[in-house]
């Protein structure tokens, strides 16, 4: 389905926008952390040089006290510090190993430059040059072991690389939850939208009452039927107006040629004209009352009375009338195939399509023909086939003979209005159902209407 995939998308963006503001965001803590980490290391070496400088600086000149007090103050094995003095290349005091070994005083270098940080293996190193009484130039480097900072910064990005993907999963399960609701009643309103036909009319998209645009649309939406329904009803009432004001006229016009044709000494031309004008008047005597048929089943949209119909008995009713009909034609009638089967619906309208499928199948169909009908009941459907052995129907037109007014031309004396079938699939519609045509392989053509079936 189409928003299913909406939604996918949705979430594919989602996720996307999660994974590159996580990576940035892993990105600038990492940044800003090396930062800070550099300031703080950086403020306390320069802080710890001073104080070297504040306690050492008077005893330059005495080692052995200077060592004892340096220890003594900063115990720079233990803490795993580094504390140099040397003037002019020349040391004055170095501070021993550490207890984590993690660097050997003995291999830094003496720095190039007089002041600045550096870095010397896992050892954050900074150096300070103080100015002696006696005006030498005397370099203070202070240092300490990087070892934790770099073990912080190792489980911060293994915290971040481990907390990305975690973040991911929970936003992209939070996001398809919060989706998926939020689309829940846009699925209820396509249900909805999907049900209502025209013979329930009234039906209107179901509202959630949150106020937020789905509704807003809802509620567009239920006004726009509203107006279409209003201009169905319009357009149907004014057909069935115009029908019902047809009918007199028409009725009368026939009545006067009928008069007319009874007339003695009628020229056989006049008495020909007189015929096919009598023809065209039946003719637009069952339109227009055709025509009235399907506004009023528009106009109360199929509800009507439904009572328990027996369609094997509905049919030999139909056939036994049709017969003289068929009779005059050569036509076979076949008694109807099958077992009972009932549905529910208007017996009336439901002979109305039997007497249209058969006297179509008796019309369509030449001399010496045949027509059958047939019951079955499959899944809980009733199916009832007309068919015959006439002249078929073009596979292209199939579906057009459903349309209002649509006639495939015809032979000579063959006459209708096109409304037959387009009332017939109305009928079967509004009872639930279908009516589809098909054409038979060896020639002639079928028709089956499909009921629920009552059990
Ligand atoms: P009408 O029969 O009044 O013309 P319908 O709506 O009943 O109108 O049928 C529409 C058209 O479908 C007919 O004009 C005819 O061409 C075609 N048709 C209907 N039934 C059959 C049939 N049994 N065999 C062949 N053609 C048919």
């Amino acid at each position: 389905m189409k928003w299913r995939s909406v939604e996918l998308r949705l979430l594919f963006f989602h996720g996307l926008l999660l994974l590159v503001l996580g990576g940035l965001f892993s990105a600038l803590t990492i940044q800003a952390f090396g930062y800070f980490e550099d300031e703080i290391v950086r403020r306390d070496l320069g802080a710890r040089a001073d104080e070297v400088w504040a306690i050492g600086g008077s005893i330059l000149d005495d080692p052995a006290q200077l060592r004892e007090l340096l220890d003594r103050r900063f115990s720079p094995g233990g803490e795993n510090r580094f504390i140099r003095i040397s003037v002019n290349g020349s040391v004055l005091y170095q501070s021993a190993a550490p207890a984590d070994e993690s660097f050997d005083p003995r291999d830094v270098p003496l720095p190039r430059a007089a002041t600045g940080m550096r870095h010397v293996k896992s050892l954050d190193l900074l150096t300070k040059v103080f100015r002696a009484d006696d005006g030498r130039a005397i370099l203070i480097e202070s240092g300490q072991s990087g070892r934790l900072a770099e073990a912080i910064r190792g489980n911060l990005i293994s915290a971040l690389l481990v907390g990305l993907p975690v973040m991911l999963l929970a936003a992209g399960v939070g996001g398809y939850i919060l989706i998926r609701q939020a689309w829940a009643p846009l699925g209820v309103m396509i249900r909805a939208a999907e049900a209502i036909t025209f013979n329930d009319p009234h039906n209107r998209l179901p509202l959630s009452g949150a106020g937020n645009r789905l509704e807003v649309l809802g509620q567009a939406l239920n006004r726009m039927l509203d107006r279409l329904d209003s201009a169905y009803q319009h357009a149907s009432r004014f057909s069935a107006d115009a029908a019902h004001e047809l009918r007199t006229p028409l009725s009368i016009i026939r009545g006067e040629l009928e008069f007319i044709a009874r007339e003695p000494g009628l020229s056989s031309e006049v008495r020909a004209s007189l015929a096919s004008c009598l023809d065209e008047a039946v003719r637009l005597g069952e339109m227009a009352e055709n025509l009235l048929t399907l506004s009023r089943m528009d106009s109360v949209w199929g509800k009507h009375e439904h009572a328990r119909v027996n369609l094997l008995e509905l049919a030999q009713e139909t056939l036994a009338q049709l017969s003289l009909l068929a009779e005059e034609k050569n036509v076979r009638l076949h008694d109807p195939q099958g077992h009972a089967v009932f549905v529910s619906g208007d017996r009336g309208r439901l002979k109305q399509v039997l007497v249209n499928l058969i006297d179509n199948a008796i019309k369509y169909t030449p001399e010496g023909g045949h027509v059958r009908v047939a019951l079955a009941v499959h899944a809980a459907r009733a199916r009832l086939t007309v068919k015959d052995t006439g002249v078929g129907i073009p596979a292209d037109q199939l579906d057009d003979i459903f349309r209002r007014f649509y006639r495939i031309s015809t032979g000579r004396g063959i006459t209708g209005s096109g409304l037959g079938l387009s009332i017939a699939r109305s009928i079967c519609q509004a009872h639930g159902g279908t009516l589809m045509g098909r054409s038979e392989g060896g020639g002639g053509s079928s028709f089956s209407v499909e009921l629920p079936a009552e059990r």
